[in-house]
């Protein structure tokens, strides 16, 4: 039997009647720009062939992403700013991003590393990676290392068990972190021989990337399931998506059903302002709004921190009266963790 595959391109799409052909024309320029790419996975999971569904509007792409605003950044949380080698972001003292590759199971249209990611560039060379260890090897006060990508978890559990043993062997490295969109989207790859490796370093945490309930099928609650039961805490992160889950009824119900798989939600994002994303932005106040609707309304734990990536690489904060002051509509001034002041306007 041959094993449904993924749809990488517009014509594609066409050819699961997700996008039609007068349209697939307008959508050449888009697909040059930013890279597609659904899984079979994801195809199941869309219910409605229209931009009111919350899982096909997250990946069938749009002409509006051709829509630039001077505000949007090709680096808009400014990781470039912070590589100290290749493939390592190093901007808060005791954690660095390691990225071994710029693939990813599924292309978000929203995604905040939409330039970087889905090029076909390779990821990083033995040698590199080689530097990147050595990096961390070197500086003492790292104490987690956070693999992101792309994401990490489309490389094969050889691959990352080499990368872990090699991060578990350096006695500073107190925790090790996933970021991955994989379990949502390709749940197969959740297997007994990844397991044994999201379990070589003892402290190893999985931070899934979901964005609404409908996500979560048999098949991913059953991957979430296999994680936390082999000892792996799981946390989430969200990003706040108009038309997709900005409304309090639909965060709540995401957060707990993911308490009820024993997924903690960790963050709820606010949209950084990469290029084309502008259709799927809504205000902080907005932002506000929700966060105060849900306290009260879900368990404590099942709330997930409001937080946003101050442009330019300077960190990320609580959208709250600490971080965040308004100035006058649509104005603000946020404060970075080390209390210097950014102005942000939307
Ligand atoms: C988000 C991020 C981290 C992790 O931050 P936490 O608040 O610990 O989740 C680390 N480094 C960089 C550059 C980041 O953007
Ligand atoms: S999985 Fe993550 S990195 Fe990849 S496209 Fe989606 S948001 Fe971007």
């Amino acid at each position: 039997m041959k094993a449904a595959a993924a749809v990488t391109s517009v014509d594609g799409l066409v050819e699961k009647d997700l996008v039609d052909g007068a349209a697939a024309e307008s959508l050449r320029p888009v697909e040059e720009a930013f890279a597609v790419r659904l899984t079979p996975e994801v195809l199941q999971q869309i219910k409605a062939l229209e931009l009111g569904d919350p899982v096909f509007a997250q990946y069938v792409p749009q002409l509006r992403e051709l829509d630039h605003w001077a505000d949007e950044l090709d680096d808009p949380i400014g990781d470039d700013a912070h590589e100290k080698v290749k493939g390592l972001v190093h901007r808060y003292p005791d954690r660095v991003l390691l990225k071994p590759t710029l693939t990813c199971a599924v292309y978000c249209r929203f995604c905040f590393r939409r330039e970087k990611v889905g090029g076909g560039a390779p990821g990083l060379t033995e040698a590199e990676m080689g530097a990147a260890l050595d990096y961390i090897a070197a500086h003492s006060e790292i104490r987690e290392v956070i693999l992101t990508g792309g994401d990490p978890l489309v490389l094969s559990p050889r691959r990352l068990e080499a990368i872990v043993a090699r991060l578990a062997a350096i006695a500073h490295v107190k925790l090790l972190r996933f970021h991955t969109r994989v379990p949502l989207v390709e749940p197969q790859r959740i297997s007994p021989a990844l397991l044994k490796v999201l379990r070589l370093h003892p402290a190893t945490r999985v931070v899934i990337h979901v964005n609404h309930e409908a996500e979560i099928s048999p098949a991913v609650a059953e991957a979430l399931a296999a994680m936390v039961d082999s000892g792996v805490p799981v946390l989430s992160q969200s990003v706040l998506l108009k038309g997709v889950n900005d409304d309090a009824a639909t965060l709540a119900a995401l957060f707990q059903r993911l308490a009820a798989l024993r997924v903690s939600p960790y963050y709820l994002h606010h949209l950084d302002k990469a290029r084309g994303t502008a259709h799927f932005r809504i205000s902080l106040k907005k932002g506000r709004e929700l966060m105060a609707a849900l306290r009260g309304r879900i368990s404590g734990f099942a709330l997930p921190a409001y937080v946003i990536d101050i442009p330019g690489g300077f960190g990320k904060v609580p959208v709250n009266a600490d971080h965040v002051l308004e100035i006058s509509p649509g104005r603000y001034e946020i404060a970075d963790p080390w209390g210097r002041r950014h102005r942000y306007s939307e």
